[in-house]
């Protein structure tokens, strides 16, 4: 008897979980026809968000499928990988020369979480430490023309770091720097712009992601970069023509 309700038990356990498990991969997919694989659970990544902290993306949708479903990752061209390392490297012997300790890419990797259950993991290209009379500095590397964006990702990198634990050493709110190897230009972004009021807009952002897939908000300017342009019907990709109005 006692083996006969073990054995149902067990039965009711593995078709209970077998269906929690199809039930996960027939989540609807964010675009009608489109196979996409749901993550785990959701997951932002810093440069996905940093369009939308510099005002140049809008579209929730985009920012809300790519948390919670798998798109293949674009390959990234070998030339643009030499050529940010050389930027790395060329940046970290700056800050080195002048006597500071530098920590570069894997060194500054990290993990973090928000309360509301999206997981955050990225790396910093460089991370200047502190001393005892400057703060730390955190620095990214770009080779390609200056964008909002960046100035956007690397604050974020400022507003986590002193709460991260991987970065226990940083005690004080760290600047921030952008460097364009190819103009050899530095921009150097404060310490208070990682405000709270930019930290409510981070935080607000996660929730977006991690809650209802929001409707599409379609824009040129969007949907030309959208890794969902392909499978999503409401992308936009030319112009409309401007309607003609009468009186003018
Ligand atoms: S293609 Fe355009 S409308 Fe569709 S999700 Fe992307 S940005 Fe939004």
């Amino acid at each position: 008897m006692h083996t006969i309700l073990s054995n149902a038990l067990a039965m009711y356990i593995v078709l209970a979980a077998s269906t929690l498990f199809m039930e996960k991969l027939m989540q609807s997919s964010p675009f009608a026809g489109a196979s996409l694989r749901p993550r785990g659970g959701t997951y932002a990544h810093p440069s996905w968000l940093a369009p939308y902290l510099s005002g140049n993306s809008r579209c929730h949708k985009a920012l809300h499928a790519r948390a919670n479903f798998y798109f293949s990752k674009d390959s990234i061209p070998e030339s643009w990988a030499t050529e940010h390392e050389r930027g790395v490297q060329s940046l970290a012997s700056f800050y080195e020369s002048q006597g500071r300790l530098v920590t570069l890419e894997q060194q500054n990797s990290f993990k973090t979480a928000s309360p509301t259950g999206v997981s955050l993991s990225g790396q910093m290209d460089l991370v200047v430490g502190e001393t005892s009379d400057q703060p730390a500095t955190i620095a990214d590397v770009k080779t390609g023309k200056p964008r909002p964006s960046h100035r956007a990702q690397v604050l974020l990198y400022m507003a986590l770091a002193p709460h991260l634990p991987e970065f226990r050493n940083i005690t004080k709110p760290p600047s921030g720097v952008i460097y364009y190897s190819s103009t050899n230009e530095i921009v150097e972004i404060p310490a208070e712009e990682a405000n709270s009021q930019f930290k409510q807009q981070v935080a607000d952002l996660l929730c977006i992601a991690v809650g209802e897939s929001p409707q599409t908000t379609p824009s040129m300017q969007d949907c030309r970069f959208c890794v969902f342009r392909d499978c999503c019907p409401d992308v936009v990709l030319a112009e409309t023509s401007a309607v003609t109005v009468d009186w003018l």
